[in-house]
């Protein structure tokens, strides 16, 4: 077994995504009865395409090595395969490299109570080992209207998931949950984010995120704990104005830079923004909140490389740091059959989000060492290593 250094672990969360993650009955079984390994709650949508023996079990929802979580979405023919070896873990590759890795834990707060007698978890989730998920809404708009984004599971995973994830949540419920949370698991979170569908009037959704920020900043700054706001634009331009000094970092998510692919894929988000909604969006927003704190969501796995290094460009020429995650055909969805990007793609799309590292001053990544679908630390890290290695020689 080898330890991991930056490259191994870099190709390790590649061979991840882009194959997905394989785990056996016998690997399960022992993770399901660790009660301190943390279990999958698919809030934000369902990645797993489990078979029918591993469906009832916990299951892991991400590994860490070193600064990166890597998303465990399973696959059959995944070419990274969890083992149990005594009391460690394993990642095994292909090629039969070994990678002790780590699962996160389930924190204290998983089985505590808010005031009202409800679950702290009804309303926060962690993800990616460092941050606290506050997902509202549960619901989106663009399924109503026969628009939804085709990659997206939301609506078949919360209609599973019932009452375990609340739908709507007030500012004071997420306050109260993150105090609650500070005292039961100190030290454990460094950063919000609030994430959600979508409300059929941009400006109401955007707004609401807004009135959960202004009642959490406080508590937030004595917590020690950035907020990561990801949400819509809202369509009056100008109330972006309102996250001046609220927010550590906010993301629109385009999804797709090739306009016609966008069209097709994300009807919804096509209609109401389009690219130049979203320009109109993030010049606002880095006017309000200033470089390094505005991100475009891209996908990476619909369109060619050559578009995606493209859209890296456009985006960072505003100062706008892409965050970049790789797609995963989930169950259920239009494009549950589409194939995963290979490795060779995701390799070449980090090297071209590199680029933007060393090019943006200050540039990080939207969610620091927690995006676990992402690639964005990976990029970051990779550019600081060449950064040094250079220096060096
Ligand atoms: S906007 Fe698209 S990705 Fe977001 S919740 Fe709606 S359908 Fe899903």
């Amino acid at each position: 077994m080898s330890t991991a250094g930056i490259h191994d672990a870099i190709d390790l969360k590649i061979q991840s995504l882009a194959d997905g993650v394989y785990y056996d009955a016998p690997f399960l079984k022992q993770y399901a009865s660790n009660s301190n390994a943390i279990g999958k709650r698919r809030a934000y949508g369902n990645s797993d395409r489990l078979p029918a023996d591993l469906k009832s079990q916990k299951v892991p929802p991400e590994f860490s090595v070193g600064p990166f979580a890597i998303a465990v979405n399973y696959s059959a023919r995944g070419q990274v395969r969890l083992v149990c070896e005594g009391n460690r873990y394993l990642a095994v590759t292909e090629e039969g490299g070994e990678y002790e890795v780590s699962f996160t834990e389930t924190p204290r707060f998983y089985n505590a109570s808010m005031s009202n007698g409800q679950p702290v978890q009804h309303y926060a989730t962690v993800y990616g080992r460092s941050t606290l998920g506050f997902f509202t809404p549960g619901v989106c708009y663009y399924f109503a209207a026969g628009t939804e984004c085709h990659f997206c599971s939301l609506k078949d995973t919360r209609k599973t998931l019932k009452k375990d994830i609340s739908h709507f949540i007030k500012p004071q419920d997420v306050r109260e949950a993150i105090e609650r949370i500070a005292e039961l698991d100190p030290g454990t979170f460094n950063k919000v984010m609030l994430n959600g569908g979508n409300l059929k009037n941009h400006d109401n959704g955007f707004l609401n995120h807004i009135r959960i920020v202004e009642e959490i900043r406080e508590t937030c700054d004595r917590l020690g704990l950035t907020i990561h706001l990801i949400t819509m634009p809202p369509v009056t331009t100008c109330l972006i104005d309102e996250a001046k000094g609220l927010i550590d970092k906010i993301v629109f998510d385009p999804e797709i830079y090739d306009e016609a692919l966008m069209h097709l894929i994300c009807q919804g988000k096509a209609e109401d923004f389009g690219r130049a909604g979203y320009e109109r969006s993030f010049l606002r927003a880095i006017d309000a909140l200033g470089v390094g704190k505005v991100h475009a969501g891209l996908i990476a796995g619909f369109e060619s490389i050559d578009s995606l290094s493209r859209g890296f460009e456009y985006y960072g020429a505003m100062g706008v740091i892409p965050a970049v995650n790789i797609f995963h055909p989930d169950p259920g969805t239009t494009l549950e059959n589409l194939v995963r990007p290979t490795q060779d793609f995701i390799r070449a799309a980090l090297e071209e989000l590199t680029k933007v590292y060393h090019r943006v001053p200050g540039a990080t990544p939207f969610l620091p060492n927690s995006g676990r679908n992402a690639i964005d630390t990976e990029a970051y890290e990779a550019a600081k290593y060449e950064k040094r290695t250079t220096e060096v020689v």
